[in-house]
């Protein structure tokens, strides 16, 4: 069980900034991602695209962004808890109990809610035995790559994962590149290689193939694969990956009785508490008349949402407005040295 100030849902740029703002009063944060990786939409969505719009930053990328979000809270030495998806609340006196999908608990006044679209989840095979099978075979994500050394392995999908994977995995495993299309999305130079790997028989093709069904009892033994035509081809393998993009859920957060607008949190702007005390939403997930879905408007709404979390965090305690440039006990929490 962890107890902290403030347990944040979601490491997008909104969620790392927040932390920092958290930092400067003296509260501690958790974060909770269900991404493997931290940085949000910006991470997982466009991680080489230029940004024009970060104040005083004239261009930056999403990756450069949040490298250097998370330069800015290093000090804070605040913990990133990845693959979790936070699950359920509960209010246990005047905390809130929240429980991740990884049976982690967490005990904290505060929740400051910045799960952006929603978290993000694998787009999943359609077919029934999918889900027996799900960790067990079939897979959507690669956490460790020597799992599958000497394996066989199935991997479906036309775009960068899927080719990287299949040319990555054909190093040490027996893999089969399968795809619904002749041609395929990812950068042309990957699906290059892949094809002259397929040439020099270090990895096997089969396009226009889909899934038509897994096999197996307690593990799996073999697909069936079956193409636009109807022709059907039995494959026997250890393992099926498939890479066909994420989609985003608003997820459990429906169901923590908060109110709802569409697939947004209506907040009150003076703090950006949500309808429950001690619940803020920041960033996309938010809602106010107004509201611009930018990085920049997040970043303002989580300086408000961290003062209010001072207030049920250290009830005793009176906040007092600082700035960086002056406060000695700002630039002591930010590991300020005396000659910077
Ligand atoms: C292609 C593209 C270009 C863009 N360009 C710009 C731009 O130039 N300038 C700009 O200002 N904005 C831009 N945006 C928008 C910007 O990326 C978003 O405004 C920003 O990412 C919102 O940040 P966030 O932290 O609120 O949410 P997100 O970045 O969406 O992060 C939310 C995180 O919460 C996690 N999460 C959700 N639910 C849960 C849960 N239950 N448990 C655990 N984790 C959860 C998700 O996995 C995700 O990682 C762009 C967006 C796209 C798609």
């Amino acid at each position: 069980m962890i107890k902290t100030d403030v347990l944040i849902v979601g490491a997008g740029p909104v969620g790392i900034f927040v932390v920092h703002q958290l930092g400067l009063i003296g509260l501690k944060a958790e974060v909770v991602d269900n991404l493997d990786k931290i940085g949000g939409q910006c991470i997982e969505l466009y991680p080489d695209k230029p940004i024009y719009d970060i104040p005083a930053l004239p261009v930056c990328t999403g990756e450069s962004l949040t490298n250097n979000l998370l330069e800015q809270v290093k000090n804070f030495k605040t913990n990133f808890h990845l693959n979790e998806r936070v699950q359920e609340i509960s209010k246990e006196e005047n905390n809130w109990r929240i429980k991740t999908s990884g049976k982690k608990i967490f005990i904290a006044p505060n929740i400051i809610i910045a799960a952006g679209v929603g978290s993000f989840e694998p787009r999943k095979f359609s077919v029934k035995e999918a889900e027996k099978f799900e960790n067990n075979g079939v897979f959507y994500s690669i956490k460790d790559k020597t799992y599958f050394k000497n394996k066989k392995v199935c991997i479906f999908g036309g775009g960068d994962s899927a080719l990287d994977w299949a040319i990555e995995l054909s190093k040490f495993a027996e893999v089969t590149l399968i795809h619904r299309r002749d041609e395929f999305r990812g950068a042309e130079h990957s699906a290059i290689t892949a094809k002259q790997l397929a040439k020099e028989g270090k990895l096997k093709i089969k396009t226009p193939f889909q899934i038509n069904s897994i096999e197996g009892d307690s593990k799996v033994t073999g697909i069936i694969i079956k193409s636009e035509k109807g022709e059907i081809e039995k494959i026997t393998t250890d393992c099926v990956l498939g890479f066909f993009g994420l989609i985003m859920k608003l997820g459990p957060i429906a169901e923590w009785g908060l109110n709802l607008d569409k697939k947004t949190i209506p907040v009150n702007t003076a703090n950006f508490q949500t309808n429950k005390e001690g619940i803020f939403a920041i960033g996309d997930i938010c809602s106010y008349p107004g509201k611009l879905k930018l990085i920049l408007s997040g970043f303002h709404e989580g300086a408000l949402a961290a003062r209010a979390c001072f207030k049920l965090a250290r009830p005793n305690e009176k906040y007092r407005f600082e700035f960086t440039t002056t406060s000695k006990t700002l630039q002591e929490r930010l590991g300020v040295k005396k000659s910077d």
